[in-house]
């Protein structure tokens, strides 16, 4: 969510260095040039538009009012395409006024017809709460906006529901409330005119796949009222929008995506950090202990880590007198590169280092302000901050910004780089790689960043685990019928058949019928597995959770956990309770799981033959059992012993895409028989690692398995599967963009510049094998094989 005229702050003081020189001497400083390219994103004059002929002069004056002269292009075709009753998705940059691409034809249709209503959802309470406030400035009237959510006053609730015109909501409360309360809302409901879904490329995965079928069940109650509201929905840039906004509604969806708005000049530098001399290579735990990822890791450091690289940066930037924020993924990273960065400006001018400061979530409000003050005022130069101030702070104009680590989407990384630039001038934008496959792909493919995206939000309303719940629930707010199988989509019969066999529908003539009192209980964002508790057993504090998925991983007895840069050791884990008891205590050994997993192949759906080389998509059983864990020196990576668990196995039905390769084709492209489990291996983990360029996942939402010889396929076979129960699309958009995805993945490995492996191409921080054993040279020609054989 974001206005067209937010307000900007910018401070009046010196004019820092041109960016192209600061870059210049910032990349002199060490041996070896550290930038992989550098991209000029040059400043863009916006193209404004004439207001549309039906944009009734009042709403105009309103947005005058408000400093919006006129619409951009990309405002303006929105809207009219909706006008006209279209759906439509304006999927455009950061600031690039999406809000009224929708306001307009929305209120417009509020003006012209004093009946119609339109309903508003946005991911957070919080964006809701703004964007209210932003309707009700433009004090139309009739109009009457409202926020309808769970911190609404009962006495508000009917108020909003008889009288507001505009009521702003979440998913999670058109699920829990107003759907099951359709009959309260007839009234609304039967005049719907248009459905607002304001960032919704953060309906992804499972929580995605459940808001397409809320949305179904939103268009079934308008239907059942004799309504068909138009869908408008804003999305960060991403790729494929109108797919992904189809798979959301249902419905077919018409994208706008050429962004016509202004924006300054940025020179974007991509920085890979060097490698160390070999000798010096170190276990990565300090790296980890500084919190580059709060998991066990079994890597080996090659490359000098992204955080001294950002805290070193920042210090020269700082030195330049360049008001300078870095974003570091945790909050402990934020304080690391704060304190270095400190550190070497007070070793150069004692002093310096007080200019410097690290910002996280958590600080009071008026710790968080004063801060703000500080820096645009210039008292403070150089700010460390974990994304915390992406959400809620309205901070821009700086002169440089550094980015540690990609954000694992180009909507945040441009969200990040957006906050440099004053108007009317450039500004310095860096990405330092951390040592993790996709971002070594990135700074050596800088075209996957600043061309067209392919990263695309990926959902599954298909899900079995997800279409049966929301299915229940829609039992509920009216009996199904066939005619409604076509809007549930693809295996909705089965799931309601299974419904019917496992007791919760009747079938009689009119149709399925919900047969309990209480309505079914479905969280949107649960994971399938209930998430496990992490409490503190001295305070009985609850720190926090951890899915059920990862659990076991992280919170086995014995386990050392990180939360927020403090150390912790779980006492006990209680499953049945599910919560783990932890107590606070920094030993100087991490803590490394292993499991074995077993995946059985129930299903293929789809196939590519390719000769040599298979390609699936299909249903697997992943059966998973962590079984021991290591501990070792944090200062060494020396192990001090290995110690048995006793926990249950997991077992996991979920999507996977594979690929097989005949042994035959392994042999003539060189890969010794010996080394084929190494080769398969390395290729796994770097697939995974790379998946994220195509699809909004993590890499700990997936999954892999490779083996020399599987039975269920009967050759060579690596596996990469949805780790969460039925699938969240993640397999089906790797098997749909297989060779533009190992592509990137063969590109990732052969580029790295190490020898023999390491995290940057193919070792995995979430290996449960130890990284063992691997094989980069092999990896690559086991991805040749495929590339060759497998169609474009
Ligand atoms: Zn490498
Ligand atoms: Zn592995």
């Amino acid at each position: 969510m974001e206005s067209s005229a937010a307000p900007t702050v910018s401070a009046g003081h010196d004019v820092g260095p041109a960016p192209v020189d600061l870059l210049r001497r910032l990349r002199a400083r060490g041996a070896g040039d550290p930038v992989t390219h550098v991209e000029r994103v040059p400043a863009r004059v916006g193209v404004p538009a004439p207001w549309p002929a039906w944009a009734p002069p009042e709403l105009r004056a309103a947005f005058a009012r408000r400093g919006v002269v006129a619409p951009w292009q990309h405002q303006a075709e929105a809207a009219t395409l909706a006008y006209d009753g279209g759906h439509v998705i304006v999927a455009t940059g950061t600031a690039s006024g999406k809000s009224l691409a929708y306001q307009l034809p929305a209120l417009a249709t509020l003006l012209a017809d004093p009946r119609a209503t339109v309903l508003y959802l946005a991911p957070t309470k919080a964006l809701a709460a703004d964007q209210l406030r932003a309707v009700a400035g433009l004090e139309l009237d009739g109009v009457r906006p409202a926020c309808y959510d769970g911190d609404t006053p009962r006495a508000e609730r009917e108020w909003i529901r008889r009288h507001s015109r505009f009521v702003l909501t979440n998913p999670d409360m058109l699920h829990h409330g107003i759907l099951p309360g359709n009959a309260q809302w007839s009234g609304f409901l039967r005049r719907l005119a248009y459905v607002v879904i304001d960032e919704c490329h953060t309906y992804r995965g499972v929580f995605g796949s459940h808001v397409a079928h809320v949305l179904r069940r939103l268009r079934r109650q308008c239907a059942r009222f004799g309504a068909t509201p138009v869908f408008v929905l804003a999305s960060a840039t991403s790729g494929d929008p109108a797919t992904a906004a189809g798979r959301l509604t249902g419905l077919p969806v018409t994208a706008v995506t050429e962004d016509a708005s202004p924006r300054g000049g940025v020179t974007f530098a991509l920085w890979e950090p060097p490698l160390l001399p070999p000798d010096s290579a170190t276990p990565a735990v300090p790296a980890q202990a500084a919190g580059d990822h709060d998991a066990t890791t079994d890597l080996v450091q090659v490359r000098r880590s992204a955080l001294r690289e950002t805290a070193d940066l920042l210090a020269d930037t700082v030195a330049e007198g360049v008001r300078t924020l870095a974003f570091v993924r945790s909050r402990k990273g934020a304080e690391v590169v704060a304190a270095n960065a400190r550190r070497a400006l007070d070793d150069a001018v004692p002093g310096l280092g007080d200019r410097v400061a690290a910002y996280r979530g958590g600080y009071l409000r008026e710790e968080r302000r004063e801060l703000e003050r500080a820096l645009l005022h210039g008292d403070l130069l150089g700010l460390a901050s974990t994304n915390a101030l992406e959400l809620g702070v309205d901070l821009v104009g700086l002169d440089a910004v550094l980015i540690c680590g990609y954000p694992g989407t180009r909507a945040s990384l441009w969200q990040q780089a957006g906050r440099a630039g004053r108007s009317g001038q450039e500004a310095l934008a860096v990405l330092v790689a951390r040592d993790d496959p996709l971002d070594t792909y990135l700074v050596h493919h800088p075209e996957a960043i600043f061309g067209a995206p392919v990263e695309a939000t990926v959902l599954d309303p298909a899900n079995p685990y997800v279409l049966a719940p929301q299915l229940a629930c829609a039992a509920v707010e009216a009996p199904l019928t066939p005619a409604d199988l076509a809007l549930f989509g693809d295996g909705a019969k089965e799931a309601i058949d299974q419904l019917v066999e496992a007791g919760a529908l009747r079938q009689r003539p009119t149709g399925w019928y919900w047969r309990h009192r209480e309505r079914p209980e479905v969280d949107l964002r649960g994971e399938g597995g209930a998430p496990v508790c992490v409490v503190e057993s001295a305070t009985g504090r609850l720190l926090g959770t951890v899915d059920g998925g990862s659990s076991h991983f992280l919170l086995h007895p014995g386990a050392v956990y990180l939360h927020q840069g403090i150390s912790y050791v779980v006492d006990d884990l209680d499953l049945a309770d599910g919560c783990a008891l932890v107590h606070v205590e920094e030993p100087d050994w991490s803590t490394h799981a292993r499991d074995v997993t077993d995946l059985s192949v129930v299903s293929v759906r789809s196939y590519v033959d390719a000769g040599p080389v298979g390609m699936f998509l299909g249903e697997v059983d992943v059966t998973s059992q962590v079984v021991s864990y290591q501990r070792r020196r944090i200062a060494t990576g020396e192990v001090i012993d290995t110690r048995p668990l006793d926990l249950p196995t997991r077992e996991l039905r979920t999507v996977a895409v594979w690929f097989t390769l005949s042994p035959r084709s392994l042999a003539s492209a060189g890969v010794q028989q010996a080394d084929v489990p190494g080769a398969l291996h390395a290729a796994e983990h770097a697939a995974i690692g790379l998946l994220p360029l195509m699809a909004t996942c993590d890499r700990w939402d997936i999954g892999g398995l490779s083996t020399a010889l599987h039975p269920d396929t009967e050759a060579p076979t690596v596996f990469v599967y949805d780790g969460h129960p039925g699938g969240a699309g993640f397999s089906e958009r790797a098997y749909g963009t297989a060779s533009a995805w190992l592509r990137a993945t063969r590109d990732a490995i052969a580029e790295c510049g190490c020898e023999t492996g390491c995290p940057s191409c193919v070792q995995s921080p979430k290996c449960g094998n130890g990284n063992n054993p691997l094989s980069k040279p092999d990896a690559i020609r086991v991805l040749d094989v495929v590339l060759e054989n497998l169609p474009a």
